[in-house]
């Protein structure tokens, strides 16, 4: 009788409850971010390492978990911290892989709503922003009007 009440008494068996749960030995955190010039910060990528050891055989696991980020449009950043993550300098849109932007003849980035398009002789797309584009075409027009005075 005295046994079997000390097999349902909760102090005398919580020490083997306690054993059998594996305790957090130590973890590690990287976190990649962006700092912007304006000041704001963004998250692009995460690296946790954890070492869980179970009390009761001394077993260790090494659990590496990396967490993907979406950038703003829609694509996940495979490789935080290395590939290059753009804003707009138009309309300041941020967090933009290489498939939303195109570089101005004048090498500022810009998203595909703000950026114009013109096509050089061969046929080849150029890509401008507004000031940029306004000045190709003023160029244009007046390379073609030259070339009217010189063949009249
Ligand atoms: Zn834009
Ligand atoms: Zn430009």
């Amino acid at each position: 009788m005295t046994a079997g009440n000390d097999q349902n008494n909760p102090y005398l068996s919580q020490q083997a409850s306690v054993q059998s749960a594996p305790v957090v030995e130590s973890s590690d955190e990287q976190r990649m971010i962006i700092a912007d010039q304006d000041g704001e910060r963004h998250l692009v990528g995460v690296v946790q390492e954890v070492v869980l050891l179970n009390p009761a055989t001394g077993e260790r696991r090494f659990i590496r978990s990396q967490y993907l980020i979406r950038s703003e449009d829609g694509r996940l950043m495979l490789n935080p911290g290395k590939e290059q993550i753009y804003n707009c300098s138009t309309c300041g849109r941020k967090g933009l892989t290489q498939f939303s932007i195109h570089f101005c003849v004048c090498q500022t980035v810009h998203c595909l709503n703000c950026i114009h398009e013109l096509q050089d002789e061969q046929g080849n797309p150029l890509y401008f922003c507004k000031p940029c584009f306004r000045k190709e075409r003023i160029r244009r027009f007046f390379r073609w009007l030259f070339s009217i005075r010189i063949e009249a």
